[in-house]
């Protein structure tokens, strides 16, 4: 009788709230965290560092004194190393791995002399991932790489070589990037988001997102197919896209 319930009459369902605190029995964890998850082995990783010298980390505290404001830390010998929170992933619009490799390797931009001090610090990303699935490394995924605007000191760069139409982005590598992230994720638990290069906008405004400048750079990387497959496989980990309701 739904008329009766609504007035507040007895339905004869037990209450939700009656259990007193400290009466039931402490069970723990639904699910222990060692079952509820897999422990996932470091994937296969070649390592080709990129130049990573004192130039290289007094620019990197250059760029970051100019776009955030500041130190990271507060700590000068922690400057370029960062906690991190997000992964971005991104395509090279190049042909292979020694041209995006290339690119990164040296610690300041070509054609630099025209260049601002706090603007010499060159691109870099922390992995590259061939249209084979292969992987490289190119730098230590705690220190602070140049790849995106306003999410530099918390994100982790993966750069995949190719691009929507020459060199489209394959299977391999949406499966690559996958076992990549999953290793990521449970190395640093601090990470709670994962995007595409063209979604970073959206964080503006947001505490997570820190550039003081107005300079900011249309994206298309990777592409939303290839960012839906990631999700795909990797839903059952929870990591959080950009905000709802932004642009
Ligand atoms: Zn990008």
């Amino acid at each position: 009788m739904a008329e009766a319930d609504s007035a507040g009459v007895d339905s004869g369902r037990a209450p939700l709230d009656t259990a007193a605190p400290g009466l039931l029995p402490d069970v723990g964890p639904l699910v222990p965290e060692s079952l509820a998850r897999p422990r996932v082995e470091r994937p296969t990783l070649q390592r080709w560092p990129i130049v990573w010298n004192d130039e290289r980390e007094a620019l990197t505290q250059a760029y970051l004194a100019h776009h955030h404001g500041g130190p990271l830390t507060g700590d000068p010998s922690a400057d370029s190393h960062m906690v991190p929170r997000m992964v971005v992933i991104h395509w090279t619009a190049g042909p292979n791995l020694r041209s995006a490799r290339a690119t990164f390797l040296a610690p300041t931009q070509k054609n630099s002399r025209r260049r601002s001090r706090w603007n010499l610090v060159n691109l870099s990303a922390h992995f590259l991932v061939d249209r084979d699935g292969a992987r490289v490394q190119l730098m230590e995924p705690t220190r602070v790489g140049r790849h995106t605007i306003g999410l530099n000191h918390l994100a982790i760069g993966i750069e995949n070589v190719g691009d929507r139409d020459r060199w489209p982005l394959t299977r391999s590598q949406v499966e690559s990037n996958a076992a990549l992230l999953r290793w990521l994720v449970q190395e640093h638990p601090s990470i709670t988001h994962l995007i595409g290069h063209y979604e970073y906008r959206r964080f503006e405004g947001t505490p997570l997102f820190r550039d003081q400048t107005r300079f900011r750079t249309g994206r298309n990387d990777p592409g939303k197919p290839f960012m839906e497959a990631l999700r795909y496989e990797l839903r059952d980990l929870g990591l959080l896209g950009p905000p709802e309701g932004a642009r």
